[in-house]
């Protein structure tokens, strides 16, 4: 079909709000051919030894590296910022050979052998098969990064991937695609579709296995399509992290932690610190202070290689985040520092705004914010500090700032989230290869996509069962007479 007659979709720059790139969803019968030809190749792929995967996906590394520039620039449009998306295609090439290194020696220590602790007669091996088809839905705030984060595993453990990343961010996609096409087995079992919500469902639909990242609203939906289909899902959602800062914890410290947590990437990362409680009576030193190191950050417009922090990548966000505190503001809180987004060269940036005199109740301190606001609410005793940090409907992430590591653990220990930071904030990456971590409540569902788990979730599990001896007589199972 000519590409003119076909629905086409406008991307926005977030620097000049103008559209200047469009993408062609696929039709539903490209999105078929696609997935058949996908699942075609995985039987081989899957049948490969593990050391072939790891070979290919090395060789895919290595084509990344060759197009960082391109891969640089195509993100830096997609986004806005240009330090972020020079660093994208390095962290992506380091989950690559890193979970490549890994690989063998999870699955190995995941293939279980011996004899059954019931049955000492009865020996067991178990076997892993992959799900053919794995389909990513991704967002537009990390849109490289996210999109790859959970196929890599998944073409490690043997499956084939298919890729919808947001309609928000799709550029860095012609540039990926290169490099895939590279890798000639690997482009038999790895490609991209672009296209909105309704080529997420169609991908629902032809896939074996999802993993989701993005909003709670869109998150129930998918869902709710992987569960009338019975395919697994998994869900990383929205989040509304806080932080504690006890009586004692060292001001320079908190307040650095909690500005480059709260406004990193102009607050659009799941786990931006979104709520900052302070014991009372360090209030009012650690707040002069958090004003004074957020009047230093600078927004990197008009040029995109000076300043901190950059535009709202999506610009209905700005709105969203207005409103948020236009209705903290008519309830009583007041601004500190920053304000409302502002339109520099029809991108939408906002300055960092730290808010005093806040409520809980308000939506600044409920709904997930997604920019760099930075609402600081006092505490007095450390149970009304837990109380309030679990006062949530989300629990991605928290941390807390304290003045010894024992009490930053002590009081980590009992907020209700997946990845906690002591004396610092937004550690969460760190453990990726490491240590497990889920989501609480509305902030996701499935198994972890960090640590070993991170690469079994794509196998179903099967356990081969051996007699040694002489099978059970059935004329032997009688009935019993009444006790
Ligand atoms: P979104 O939910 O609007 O969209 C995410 C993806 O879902 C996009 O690719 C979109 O096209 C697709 N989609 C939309 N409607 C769909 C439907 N009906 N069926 C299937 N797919 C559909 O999210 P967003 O605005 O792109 O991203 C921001 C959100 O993502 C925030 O809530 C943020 O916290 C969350 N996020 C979570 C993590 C995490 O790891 N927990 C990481 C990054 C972002």
């Amino acid at each position: 079909m000519n590409a003119i007659l076909r629905n086409t979709m406008p991307v926005r720059n977030p620097r000049t709000g103008e559209v200047d790139y469009h993408i062609t969803p696929p039709t539903a019968d490209e999105m078929l051919a696609t997935t058949k030809s996908l699942r075609a190749a995985q039987v081989e792929w899957a049948a490969a030894p593990i050391a072939h995967r790891v070979a290919v996906m090395r060789k895919w590394a290595d084509e990344i590296e060759k197009n960082k520039v391109a891969i640089t620039k195509a993100e830096s449009a997609d986004t806005g910022r240009y330090r972020g998306a020079k660093e994208t295609p390095e962290a992506v090439i380091w989950g690559i050979r890193g979970w490549a290194d890994r690989a063998a020696d999870i699955i190995g220590k995941a293939m279980l052998e011996g004899t059954s602790s019931i049955m000492p007669h009865i020996k067991f091996r178990s076997q892993l098969k992959p799900y053919p088809l794995l389909g990513v839905i991704s967002p537009w705030n990390f849109p490289m990064m996210l999109s790859t984060i959970d196929a890599t595993p998944a073409l490690l453990a043997g499956s084939a991937a298919i890729i919808k990343p947001s309609e928000v961010t799709p550029r860095f996609v012609e540039p990926l695609m290169e490099t895939i096409q590279k890798v000639p087995e690997l482009a038999k079992v790895l490609t991209y579709v672009v296209g909105g919500g309704e080529t997420g469902q169609q991908l629902i639909e032809n896939v074996d296995i999802v993993c989701f990242t993005g909003s709670v609203p869109t998150g129930r939906k998918v869902a709710e399509a992987c569960a009338r289909r019975f395919i697994p899902v998994f869900l990383e959602l929205g989040g509304k992290d806080p932080v504690i800062v006890t009586e004692n914890a060292d001001l320079e410290r908190a307040t650095d932690a909690v500005l480059r947590g709260t406004v990193y990437a102009t607050g659009q990362i799941c786990f931006s610190i979104e709520r900052v409680y302070v014991q009372e009576k360090i209030h009012d030193a650690f707040v002069d202070k958090l004003v004074k190191k957020a009047e230093q950050i600078e927004l990197n417009y008009p040029d995109i290689h000076k300043g901190h922090i950059g535009p709202f990548i999506f610009g209905k966000q700005a709105g969203i985040v207005d409103e948020q505190l236009d209705d903290a503001i008519k309830r009583g809180a007041k601004i500190r520092t920053g304000g409302k987004s502002q339109n520099l060269g029809g991108g939408q940036y906002m300055r960092p705004t730290v808010v005093t005199d806040v409520l809980q109740d308000m939506k600044i301190m409920q709904d997930e914010t997604f920019g760099p606001v930075i609402p600081v609410m006092k505490y007095k005793t450390k149970d009304e500090a837990v109380k309030l940090a679990n006062d949530t409907i989300f629990g991605l992430s928290g941390a807390v700032i304290a003045g010894s590591d024992e009490e930053a653990y002590e009081l980590g220990s009992q907020i209700d989230a997946g990845g906690i930071s002591l004396q610092d904030t937004t550690l969460t990456g760190a453990i990726l290869r490491d240590a497990e971590k889920t989501s609480f409540n509305l902030s996701g569902m499935g198994g972890s996509r960090m640590g070993p788990a991170s690469i079994l979730r794509f196998f179903r599990k099967k356990a081969l069962m051996t007699n040694t001896l002489a099978p059970q007589d059935m004329r032997e199972i009688r009935e019993l007479p009444a006790a």
